[in-house]
């Protein structure tokens, strides 16, 4: 029989971590190494954040929820760092040319290190010119870019600041954003000019209402001669009523401003997003609401989910410093002690705590930028896909479904073409193709990063707060972790809560061209496995099996009465469905970084001498998560797979031994009786449980490889208990470089 070593033997030590991870390693591992410019942006955004806004927080700015002078003061510093002008092009005066999603998402993480309001201050001004940027005619972009861009110098005017408006005071938009009460009428038209509107539109919680010049207003028709929804421009000078309402009793997030708004205003047609056309005398908008706001969403949600990464991974330093010094100054501690040196990080349960909350960290911030990224990729393709749709006379909704649809399902046949062989060629130069399996992954990392971050991420944030005891919940904790948790759940709600992020990937999950590229990354973890074992990337593979395996099952198979299982109205299969599938997404991208960062960090000379020390401490992480999400996979799978079927019970008891039956064969087959199990006596008696032992006959799979799933958990823990000792040992700096 073979041997087998540990590939890890005890008494080699490997290098561990020396100091908390520098810029140039997140550079690597988030995919911006190669752009000074958003190095550049990081640094501005990070001086703002950790400067006026720290001290506006730490001087109790965040008291009270009205908007206030010293505020006010922030978005300036915003505007003079550059910031406000990161949404726009070089030619509206923004920063720089091409897609922004990545730009964004890191200013949103350098803010939200400090502050998820400030953050939020800053994200709802791009929210707000999103529909403008996403479906805008190119007037309405220009006007409202350059009013909103920074002055220029020499140039005196004050920057616009905008706010989008889509939820509504209840019984009407919330998560269901289609049950529109704002109402759109034509109240002058004169032949041959530009139909003259009233908007109506009440609002419910809308940021930067507070002092916001123009609003994006979804609204419906309310006319007849106006066919369906539209999102419209409103501004503050517009004849009528611009109220902007009591401002809402936030217990989060108070640096932004956000009030309940009543508008009731007359603007011309030109203000609806996008335009409209005319026919047989019906005002038809080229954009209902819902197709602006999904364009508009799915890149702005990218950037709610960093913020609670950000906030995660701004927690460790923090905690590390209350562990070590939490019994200094006692007569018992004395320097050289292990209570002196150590404090609470003697303790193991405190380093693991803190070890779940940096690797969720990780994580969080791997998927998230990765979304970014992708979306950054997406962007010039979608344009590209626009116009060749113009050049093919694809017009209307309905065509260009049909060619994205048959374009995805050579994308799949393709993609599954084992590497190298000739004919997957178009996927790399065919646009629709590239396009297709792109779409697909953005379809599913933007709700994945806005879901999973945000509500693990505010469970997780919970955790952070309680490792530093009764201090964790005062204003005095150093790094405001106390008002990070509370905000965490704001961001688990805008945009979106929950319930909409696991509707959407429910029905993006099952996306062929997705599920192909998913088997695929099932061979590339294994593949890493195999030069990178102590990243638990084969435990992730085998998750991801069972993830496919379950899903599989569920859309072929009925429960108990014979209802349908994987259906949109059974939230209940569905949305736990999507849940296990964020933590594989998260921890994929999480190992994807890591090695990144290994692989192009030894180029570096900066990084050359605590590289390897990093990337072992990181890798270890990875381990932990991915041990982590195959047990966050495996119940949920399991509960799903086996909860839908009926338990058998006593009664016919079918399958059961009857104790006579057995007696009678004991004559022919001796020991028989010692072998049965679930007998039932000849009086009904049975053994004292629910009913007899299921058959999972047509799960047997599922428990093979549940099975091993289990085997692959192998040493999950030993690298959560060299994380924990490297957490013990790191270097950090004196003190936190923003005020407490
Ligand atoms: C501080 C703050 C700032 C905001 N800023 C803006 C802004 O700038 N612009 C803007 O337009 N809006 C804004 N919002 C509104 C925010 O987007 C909504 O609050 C959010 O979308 C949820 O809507 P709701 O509050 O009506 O919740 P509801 O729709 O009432 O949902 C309540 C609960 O029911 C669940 N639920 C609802 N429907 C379903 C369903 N179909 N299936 C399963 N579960 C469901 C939800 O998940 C949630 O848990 C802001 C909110 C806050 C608190």
């Amino acid at each position: 029989m073979a041997t087998v070593t540990p590939a890890q033997p005890k008494s080699v030590q490997p290098e561990t971590l020396r100091t908390l991870p520098s810029d140039t390693a997140r550079q690597l591992q988030w995919g911006f190494a190669d752009r000074f410019d958003l190095q550049m942006l990081m640094q501005s955004a990070r001086a703002v954040a950790r400067g006026p806004v720290a001290r506006l927080v730490a001087n109790g700015g965040r008291n009270s929820h009205e908007w206030t002078e010293a505020k006010a003061a922030m978005l300036e510093a915003f505007d003079e760092s550059g910031i406000t002008a990161v949404f726009m092009d070089p030619e509206d005066g923004g920063l720089f040319a091409g897609p922004k999603n990545l730009a964004l998402a890191l200013v949103a993480f350098e803010l939200a290190w400090v502050d998820g309001g400030a953050a939020t201050a800053s994200l709802a001004g791009c929210l707000a010119l999103a529909p403008i940027h996403e479906r805008g005619t190119s007037e309405q972009q220009r006007r409202y870019n350059r009013l909103a861009a920074p002055a220029q110098p020499g140039e005196d005017r004050k920057p616009w600041r905008g706010a989008f408006c889509l939820t509504e005071p209840i019984p009407y938009v919330g998560v269901d954003t289609g049950m529109l009460n704002g109402k759109l009428r034509i109240v002058d038209w004169k032949p041959g000019e530009e139909p003259i509107l009233q908007v109506e539109k009440r609002g419910r919680f809308i940021t930067n209402i507070g002092f916001a010049n123009f609003v994006t207003a979804a609204v419906d028709s309310g006319d007849e001669r106006i066919k369906g929804s539209c999102i419209v421009i409103l501004e503050e000078g517009d004849p009528g009523i611009f109220d902007r309402g009591t401002p809402t009793r936030k217990m989060v997030h108070q640096l932004s401003s956000t009030g309940d708004p009543i508008f009731n205003l007359r603007v011309p047609a030109s203000r609806i997003v996008g335009g409209y056309d005319i026919k047989d005398g019906i005002l038809i908008p080229r954009y209902s609401h819902s197709d602006v706001i999904e364009a508009v969403f799915r890149r702005t949600r990218v950037t709610v989910g960093v913020m609670t990464a950000a906030k995660l991974l701004s927690a460790v330093e923090p905690v590390i410093r209350y562990q070590r010094g939490r019994f200094r100054g006692a007569e018992t501690a004395t320097p050289g002690s292990v209570r002196y040196e150590l404090g609470l990080q003697a303790r193991q349960d405190a380093l693991h705590r803190l070890v779940d909350v940096w690797a969720t960290g990780e994580a969080s911030a791997s998927l998230a930028f990765a979304a970014a990224r992708i979306f950054d990729e997406l962007d010039p393709l979608e344009k590209e896909v626009e116009a060749l749709c113009v050049e093919r006379g694809v017009t209307g909704a309905k065509a260009r479904t049909k060619l994205l649809r048959e374009a995805g399902e050579r994308a799949a046949e393709l993609i599954q073409l084992p590497a190298g062989d000739p004919h997957r060629e178009p996927m790399q130069s065919d646009l629709l193709l590239r396009f297709v399996a792109l779409d697909s992954l953005a379809d599913v990392l933007c709700p994945a990063a806005k879901l999973w971050n945000t509500g693990w991420g505010a469970q997780t944030m919970r955790e952070a707060v309680s490792l530093m005891g009764g201090y964790g919940i005062t204003e005095d904790c150093p790094g405001f972790l106390g008002n990070k948790w509370m905000d965490a759940q704001l961001e688990a709600t805008y945009e979106g809560p929950e319930a909409v992020q696991r509707r959407q990937l429910s029905v993006t999950m099952t996306n062929p061209v997705l599920l192909v590229q998913f088997r695929q990354w099932v061979k590339e973890m294994r593949a890493i496995a195999v030069e990178h074992p102590g990243t638990g990337a084969c435990a992730l593979a085998t998750a991801m099996t069972m993830w496919l395996w379950s899903l599989d099952h569920l859309q072929h198979h009925k429960d108990a009465d014979g209802g349908k299982l994987y259906q949109s109205a059974r939230q209940g299969v569905t949305f736990p469905l999507a849940d296990a599938l964020c933590w594989l997404l998260a921890a994929r991208c999480q190992i994807l970084d890591v090695l990144r960062l290994e692989s192009q960090g030894a180029q570096d000379v900066s990084l050359a001498e605590g590289l390897p020390g990093l990337v072992n401490f990181l890798s270890d992480l990875c381990h932990v998560q991915s041990a982590r999400a195959g047990g966050e996979v495996a119940r949920i799978c399991a509960e799903l797979v086996f909860g839908y079927n009926r338990h058998p019970a006593w009664e016919g008891a079918p399958g059961c031994w009857h104790q006579d039956e057995l007696d009678t064969l004991e004559g022919y087959i001796p020991g028989i009786n010692s072998y049965a199990l679930d007998v039932v006596q000849s009086n009904g008696a049975h053994p004292q449980k629910a009913g007899p032992c299921v058959q999972c006959h047509s799960e047997q799979a599922f428990l093979s490889l549940h099975a091993k799933l289990d085997g692959c958990l192998t040493g999950c823990r030993l690298a959560k208990d060299r994380a924990a000792e490297a957490i013990s040992k790191v270097m950090i700096p004196e003190a936190l470089d923003y005020p407490a």
